[in-house]
This record gives C-alpha cells, sequence and structure tokens, in this order.
C-alpha cells in the first residue's frame, strides 16, 4: 500500500509527497529510506526489488519503505532539495515549524524510528563506492550489519559534522542504525541495486521476518584504523589503474595524475600497504587533495 505521509503544496509544480510503502503489520519493524540525496538513484531501484519481493512474499513484522525522501531533488537530479537547497540528510531530527525542508526531515523522523532502520545512498557523482554498511562504533547492531552479506562492514567512530544526519538521529532515539552505500550518483549500477536489494532480505532474514536468500561473505569487517584514504598533492587529470574491489600489494601503481593538456605524468599513486579498493574517483578532473581511492587493510595485511 502506498500512502502519503507529509505533502507540501509547491507553487510552481503541484505537491510534495513524502510516499511511504507499507508491507506487513506488527512488530519487529524495519524501515528503510532511500533517495535524501536526490542524485543518488541505486537506491530507488533497490527498493522497487525489494517491493517486489514483499509483494510476492509478505513479512513476518512491519517493513516500511520510504524510496524517495527528496523526491524533488531526484526528478531533477539534485543532491539538495530543490525548495531551499538545503541537505535533506543535514535536516533531522527536523522541525514541524521550520523551513521546507526541516519540515520534511521532521515528518520523515517521526514516520521512520523503527526497531532497526537503514538509510540508503550511493557514492557521489565523482567517485565509486564498493557496496559497503557504515555504522557506529558507539551503536549496537553490529551482528545484523553483518548480516546484510554487504562485501565491507565499516565501523566508524562517531563524526560531530553527522549530527543532524538521519542515522545518528534514529540512533540517538534509541534505534539500531545503518548507512548503506554502493555504486557512484547520478546513474544506475543494476548490480549494485541487485546486491543492495539482497543485503536487505538477508536482513528481515536475521530480524526473523522471512527466509532469507543465500548468504554472502563479508570481505572486510573493519574501523576507521584500517581504512587508508589516498589524496593527490597535485590538481591534474586522474588516470586510474585499478578499480573497486580489486587487490592490491604495497608498491602497486594504483592510477597516475597527468597534466590535462598534453598528458605528461605530474604524480604516481602507488598503494602505501596492500589492501582491497573500497573507494574510487571515477570523475578525473582532480584538485589538490581530493579524495582519489579508498584502500581496506584486510586482515592480516
Ligand atoms: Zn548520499
Amino acid at each position: 500500500m502506498i500512502e502519503d505521509i507529509y505533502t507540501i503544496e509547491v507553487p510552481f509544480r503541484g505537491t510534495y509527497r513524502l510516499q511511504r510503502l507499507r508491507f506487513g503489520q506488527g512488530g519487529p519493524r524495519l524501515v528503510v529510506v532511500g533517495g535524501l540525496h536526490g542524485n543518488e538513484l541505486n537506491s530507488v531501484y533497490a527498493l522497487n526489488l525489494l517491493a517486489g519481493a514483499l509483494r510476492a512474499q509478505a513479512p513476518v513484522g512491519t517493513v516500511d519503505l520510504i524510496p524517495m525522501a527528496n523526491a524533488f531533488g531526484i526528478e531533477e537530479g539534485n543532491k539538495l532539495g530543490p525548495f531551499d537547497d538545503q541537505d535533506l540528510n543535514q535536516c533531522f531530527p527536523g522541525d514541524a515549524d521550520g523551513t521546507a525542508m526541516q519540515r520534511v526531515a521532521h515528518a520523515l523522523f517521526q514516520a521512520s524510528c523503527a526497531d532497526v532502520c537503514v538509510d540508503l545512498h550511493s557514492g557521489s557523482i565523482l567517485v565509486e563506492e564498493l557496496p559497503q554498511v557504515r555504522l557506529s562504533t558507539h551503536g549496537d547492531g553490529h551482528e545484523l550489519a553483518r548480516s546484510l552479506g554487504l562485501p565491507l562492514v565499516w565501523r566508524r567512530q562517531p563524526r560531530p559534522g553527522n549530527r543532524n544526519q538521519l542515522v545518528d538521529c534514529w540512533r540517538a532515539a534509541g534505534c539500531t542504525a545503518f548507512r548503506i552505500t554502493g555504486g557512484r550518483g547520478a546513474s544506475l549500477d543494476k548490480r549494485v541495486g541487485a546486491s543492495v536489494a539482497d543485503s536487505l532480505r538477508r536482513l528481515m532474514g536475521a530480524m526473523g521476518m522471512s527466509r532469507p536468500p543465500a548468504p554472502n561473505p563479508v570481505l572486510a569487517d573493519v574501523t576507521d584504523e584500517r581504512m587508508v584514504a589516498l589524496r593527490c598533492g597535485t590538481g591534474g587529470f586522474f588516470v586510474p589503474e585499478v578499480a573497486v574491489a580489486e587487490r592490491v600489494e604495497a608498491g602497486n601503481l594504483l592510477g597516475r595524475i597527468v597534466a590535462p593538456v598534453g598528458g605528461a605524468t605530474l604524480e604516481e599513486v602507488r598503494a602505501p600497504c596492500s589492501g582491497m579498493v573500497v573507494t574510487s574517483r571515477l570523475y578525473p578532473m582532480v584538485h589538490a587533495q581530493e579524495l582519489l581511492l579508498r584502500l581496506v587493510v584486510l586482515d592480516g595485511g
């Protein structure tokens, strides 16, 4: 059943609708939100796949899907909310009397606190991310996060700048909360969408809500200390020599920064340690100190 949980009349293009698909009833309750960032669309596809599975087999308990939180941003490929150029994921827990995006955030937050809450993203439009689940080192849910069977489980220290993000507000309200990301913004990666949908069905299995698909191995389960960010020393045109999910050894050439005109090599990017590529810059024009790659140090690495 599709229902409007909040609407705003907009003077120039009809009604903004915050829509929810509900499956089942009673507890436990799982809520999955997608499309907070309007240019991250793998979540929309993943939640449509999951909705298809839930239509075929109703869950034990309740599954609520909110696939297009920033619907107008999605319509125009805008990460931010076109009402007021605010990042919806910096507006939580929201304000019923605030700006348009703060009111949307308030309604979404009120409708989404559940036993387990998941917020879906893609990489930015500049990078590709290996499908991964991120959770706080200060929260619970580590075993549930592993049950997703995504290649990477990243337990992160709380970041002060994330205080108004949905996942942090869910956690502050006592919910078990995860953020899943994968693929690249402003595009659809069907494989990533399918793997996220399958991971959510595994999560439902671990919560006793349905029969899960086959398990999938977690390749890396790490904290911040095992994540190595590589940034460029100089600006230029980044030509990668590796891709997401590739294993590398210390000293391997990972890419080059070359002159945009003429192609002279300005900088070689080499692996400081062995590991697996989990983030890769795909948009090639870079400025000094921008993120090029993230490596995860594997067990025994
Ligand atoms: Zn995002």
